[in-house]
This record gives C-alpha cells, structure tokens and sequence, in this order.
C-alpha cells in the first residue's frame, strides 16, 4: 500500500471488478428474470456494461482520486449499454463520483452521501418512487441501513454488510410488487409474483462494495 489516495482508489477498481465478476456469474439468472417481466437482456447488459468498466479502470492511473474513477465507470456505462440500466446506473455512478469529488479518500459518511446522490440521480432520470418494483427498492432501504449502521458507531465494513442485507432484502420484497416504472410495467399486473431483475443486480453491487471495503480494511 503506498498513499492513502491509492489505497481509496483501489476499493473502487475493486468494486468495479467485483461487480463484472458477480453479475457474470449472476447473468444467467439475471436474465431470467428480466425473461419474466421484460425482454430478457439484463444479464448480458450488466455484463457487458461492468466488463467494460473493469477495462476502462484497469487503464487509469493509481493516483486518479476514487470521484474520477466513478464518473469514468458512469460514462462507460452509457456507452456500452443500450437498455435502462446503462444511463439508469451511469447517472448513478457519475453522480456518486461528483459527490465525492476530488476528495483523495473518504469515510462513510461521505459513502453513504455518494450512494445517496446516485439514487438521487436515479429517481432523476428514471422517476421511480419506492414500491414501484425497480432498482430503486433495494437501493433506497440500503443506504437507510447504512446510515443507522454508522449513526450506532459500527465501523464501516460492517455497516455495509448490513446495507447490502437490506438491498437484498428490498429486491425479495420486489416480488409481490406490482411494476409501475420500466418495460415490466407494461405487463400490468402480470408482473406480481417476480423478482424485479434491476433489484436483483443493485443488491449484487452493494455486496460487491461490501467485499471491496472489508478487503481494503
Ligand atoms: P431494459 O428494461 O431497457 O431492457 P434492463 O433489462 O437492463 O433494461 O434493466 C431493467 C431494470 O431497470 C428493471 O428491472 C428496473 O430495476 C430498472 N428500471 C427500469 N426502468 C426504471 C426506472 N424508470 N427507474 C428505475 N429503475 C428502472
Ligand atoms: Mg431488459
């Protein structure tokens, strides 16, 4: 480890990779259940969006601050993926990226300020409140737990294990949801009874950060 700017850069290249590994060993079930309620792509588009950012972050220099590297992935993101969830998490990330600036590191408040402002950009974009059935409900009760975890004076690896148990459990509570936003609100109420699929990889990415954090410190 040299300088304190590298090794807060580095939990998000971590991350990045993290996530381009989970959502390709998650693809095929990913894909599934965007089969059940939409058209199917959003395995292979989480895939070919994140391996694009591991890419994309493998070529920048170690000293490029942890804001820069998350505006680059946003930008990638919407290069690189033609459904929703390209500019859905593209706003996300370079959101999260200009929250945190051109700070060198951060704390966990700062993390859940960056979480706080890409679901900002989220609902932004795609105009989804809570129990609309998308990525939203497992993003909005994640950075809730996140803040109750730091505001009891957990350390910040194991707040995140609980901000992604709440993101997982918010892309469960999906299931019953009937979709209001997105192509499966098109279904009406055919799509009650289905994981929503954007949910799903959201909670997959949360874990991810989870992981990068918990190796870094
Ligand atoms: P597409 O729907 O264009 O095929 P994907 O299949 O990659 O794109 O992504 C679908 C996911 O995107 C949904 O499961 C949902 O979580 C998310 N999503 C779609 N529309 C919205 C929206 N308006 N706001 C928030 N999330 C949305
Ligand atoms: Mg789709």
């Amino acid at each position: 480890m040299t300088t304190e700017a590298a090794v807060q850069a580095a939990i998000v290249t971590t991350w990045m990779r993290d996530v381009a590994e989970a959502v390709k060993a998650e693809s095929g079930h990913l894909t599934q259940l965007d089969a059940a309620i939409g058209d199917g792509d959003h395995g292979v588009n989480m895939e070919r969006g994140f391996s694009a950012v591991e890419k994309a972050l493998a070529g920048q220099n170690a000293e490029v601050p942890p804001g820069r590297l998350l505006i680059v992935a946003g930008k990638t993101l919407v290069s690189t993926v033609g459904g929703a969830s390209g500019p859905l998490w593209g706003v996300a990330l370079r959101r999260a990226g200009r929250s945190l600036g051109d700070v060198e590191s951060f704390d966990g408040e700062q993390l859940a300020d960056a979480l706080q402002a890409a679901i900002d950009g989220v609902v932004e974009l795609g105009a989804a409140a809570p129990g609309d059935k998308t990525m939203v409900d497992a993003l909005v009760p994640s950075v809730e737990a996140l803040r109750r975890g730091l505001a009891a004076g957990e350390p910040l690896d194991r707040a995140l294990a609980s901000a992604a148990d709440a993101a997982e459990e918010g892309a469960r509570s999906t299931v019953p949801m009937q979709a209001r936003k997105g192509r499966a609100s098109y279904l009406g109420e055919r799509s009650i009874g289905h994981q929503d699929p954007g949910a799903t990889s959201s909670a997959l990415i949360i874990r991810a950060l989870e992981r990068a954090v918990s190796q870094a410190s």
